[in-house]
């Protein structure tokens, strides 16, 4: 039987926190060539709660928000184009030593996979190929992920890996099989008729799921749609299958939900109706700005039946022209009316939050500040994120063309953490550290609000 070994990659970074970070494109890899016959082992190396960390740490490590937590850091040199910035560099995930150790002992695969997310983080996957290399040396290493289907090239060229397979679905796995000369046949309906593979996790605080791929927005700044062109979603019957096992195989109690648009359709309403009548002892999270346009009183109603803990909505500007700009996917009024059908299924203000983007080319910093001024006013908590442009996207092209960014930039100073330190098209350093100090002591107010009925004016 054909063995291949599936890597996550560490994090390189000046910040990272696992916010129910897990690998879940390699997940349903590990499932679609176990069913194919493929054997396949996994290093995860986020994996926080690895018994070899704790081990090697000396104690247990910690969860804070429902199984959110600090990785393992170390701080790491500079790369030379981040060298002025004044932030520390780290590595987040498995120590190296740990890694080394994991890697030995699977001398005998026929290849390795790994995965990639940011474009921003490849030091951490090059890194992470680097120590593959000298450890098994004659095994194949093949790169896919998300940072291999925007940069194909540009991971060709930094990688060090003998493949890279871009694309979603079950396309990268095709071409390396092919590749690796191995035959096999694939699911492609591995949405419905697979689950990712969670087997590979000894200890779990969460498990992430997703129950549809793709947006069918087509928002300027975001790659999703051009990740995936179709919107594909998954049966309501077949989610609730999968959250029963995790359940009563692993007495898992947190099930975070990442599609990019769950509330698409009727489907969702259909797992929550579901989900209401099976009473399990769970609680649910949606951290993936939800489009607050599609939260209607009864689904807000479920949502709370269900014991949802975490609900963010994408609110992005409180600037009307740019929200049409954008994409057009939340206007103020879809924030406010959503806001209130959750208010009144019960939800506080500590459980449902707004992503505000800060940075977007052509925001003012009054924008901010009103948006923010707008989730004190509802009584939710202001999450600020900040801008990343996306190459590939129309909005990375419109600055391009315009001049305002090089096309040939390192994808390390695209990272949100670091634009704002050089970038001069956007909101300086200084600014967005007052917003976000702004959106902290709003967060802090609605956190320890004892008298909630004060927040829900
Ligand atoms: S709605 Fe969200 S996922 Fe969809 S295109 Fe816009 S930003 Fe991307």
């Amino acid at each position: 039987m054909k063995k291949v070994l599936l890597i996550n990659p560490w994090i390189e970074d000046v910040a990272a926190y696992d916010f129910w970070l897990k690998p879940l494109g390699l997940l349903y890899i590990s499932s679609i060539l176990k069913e194919a016959g493929i054997e396949t082992y996994l290093i995860d190396l986020l994996y926080r709660h690895d018994p070899e960390l704790e081990a090697f740490l000396g104690k247990q490590v910690k969860d804070r928000y429902y199984g959110t937590g600090n990785f393992y850091s170390v701080e790491i040199e500079k790369p030379p184009v981040m060298k002025s910035i004044p932030r520390k560099f780290k590595r987040y995930g498995l120590p190296e030593e740990l890694f080394r150790r994991k890697l030995r002992r699977h001398i005998d695969v026929d290849a390795i996979f790994v995965t990639s997310m940011m474009t921003y983080w490849y030091y951490g996957v090059s890194d992470t190929i680097r120590v593959i290399r000298e450890e098994l040396p004659d095994r194949p290493i093949v790169l896919g992920g998300v940072y291999t289907s925007i940069l194909p090239k540009h991971a060709a060229l930094h990688s060090g890996a003998d493949l890279v397979a871009p694309g979603t679905g079950i396309t990268p796995l095709v071409s390396a099989l092919e590749f690796l000369g191995m035959k096999a046949n694939l699911n492609e309906n591995f949405l419905e008729e697979l689950e990712p593979d969670y087997s590979h996790y000894e200890r779990l605080s969460y498990v992430v799921l997703i129950t549809s791929t793709g947006c069918p927005f087509r928002c300027d700044y975001c790659f999703s749609w051009k990740l995936w062109p179709a919107f594909k979603r998954c049966t309501p019957e077949r989610i609730v299958n999968i959250i029963e096992k995790v359940y009563s195989e692993r007495h898992i109690e947190d099930i975070v939900f990442f599609d990019d648009a769950i509330l698409i359709g009727s489907e969702f309403k259909e797992l929550l109706k579901i989900l209401a009548g099976k009473n399990l002892p769970l609680r649910f999270h949606l951290p993936n700005g939800l489009h607050a346009r599609f939260i209607d009183e009864e689904t807000a109603y479920l949502m709370k039946k269900v014991n949802f803990k975490t609900i963010r909505l994408g609110y992005e500007t409180s600037n009307a022209e740019l929200q049409k700009k954008t994409g057009g996917k939340v206007t103020n009024l879809d924030l406010e009316r959503a806001v209130s059908y959750l208010k009144n299924a019960g939800f506080s203000g500590k459980e449902v939050s707004a992503y505000i983007i800060a940075n977007l080319p052509g925001q003012r910093v009054e924008d901010v500040e009103q948006a923010i001024n707008k989730c004190d006013e509802l009584g939710i908590i202001p999450v600020i994120n900040e801008f990343t442009p996306i190459p590939g996207t129309p909005q990375w092209q419109r600055l391009v063309n315009e001049g305002s960014l090089p096309e040939d930039i390192d994808p390390l100073m695209l990272d949100n953490s670091l634009l704002p330190y050089w970038w001069n098209g956007g909101i300086s350093e200084p600014a967005l550290r007052m917003l976000k100090e702004k959106a902290w002591r709003v967060r802090k107010m609605i956190e320890n609000a004892e008298d909630l009925s004060r927040i829900w004016k």
